[in-house]
């Protein structure tokens, strides 16, 4: 039976490359609870990118004022750009038993730990090889060599956080990745924790019992 719950924050964190956004690609097509987090960001937008679906595209000043009037969740520089969850769809979705997955980084983590440690499960994942990683983000080939470069400067930066996480995932498998993080988040979905009312559920029960 199903009772009312509050939605789950489902947190994958990876070093660009690792496999993070073709998961959750993966996790979407087939469970409709889940939606992505739009970030907004201060990056350029790649070819292959649309406002508003994988993030919102805003600039310096815009995202200042955002984050001045508590707009955002949390927010981080990253490879020299700016970074932030808008607050409002967040909320909207977790009161309304809505999951809702978050693409960010090891600092966002942290800042949304502070704030709303109890909605979050966390994941981190990690490459099977630093080959295969410089493989899949030449693969990728949308940003410059020295973007690559920086980005596996940074992913040694980013590694160093997987024990700040829930879960660890070694992505060999794209499937099997997949399939774990769906099972996570299976049981996140259950903990007692999320449900709605349940002291009047079980009062209701004892009623009856009561009554007999
Ligand atoms: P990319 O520019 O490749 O899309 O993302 C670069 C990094 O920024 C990734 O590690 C991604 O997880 C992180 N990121 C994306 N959106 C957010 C956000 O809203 N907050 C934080 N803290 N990091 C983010």
């Amino acid at each position: 039976m199903e009772h009312a719950r509050r939605g789950v924050m489902l947190v994958l964190a990876s070093p660009s490359g690792a496999g993070k956004s073709s998961i959750s690609r993966a996790l979407f097509a087939d469970d409709p609870n889940i939606a992505l987090s739009v970030s907004v960001t201060t990056r350029a937008r790649r070819t292959d990118e649309k406002d508003g679906v994988h993030y919102h595209f805003i600039d310096v000043p815009a995202f200042e004022k955002m984050r001045a009037e508590g707009e955002l969740l949390e927010s981080a520089e990253v490879h020299g750009n700016f970074y932030g969850t808008p607050r409002s769809r967040v909320e909207e979705r977790l009161s309304n038993g809505r999951d809702i997955l978050f693409d960010i980084d090891y600092q966002g983590t942290l800042q949304l730990y502070e704030k709303c440690r109890a909605d979050m499960v966390t994941i981190f994942i990690l490459p099977p090889s630093i080959k295969e990683l410089r493989k899949r983000l030449e693969r990728r080939a949308q940003d410059s060599a020295g973007t690559i470069d920086k980005r596996l400067k940074n992913a040694r930066i980013e590694m160093q956080h997987y024990n700040e996480y829930d879960y660890v995932l070694i992505n060999e498998d794209l499937e099997d990745s997949t399939s774990r993080v769906r099972t996570i988040l299976a049981a996140a979905r259950l903990e007692r924790s999320r449900f709605l009312q349940l002291d009047k559920f079980v009062k209701d029960l004892q009623d009856q019992i009561d009554s007999l």
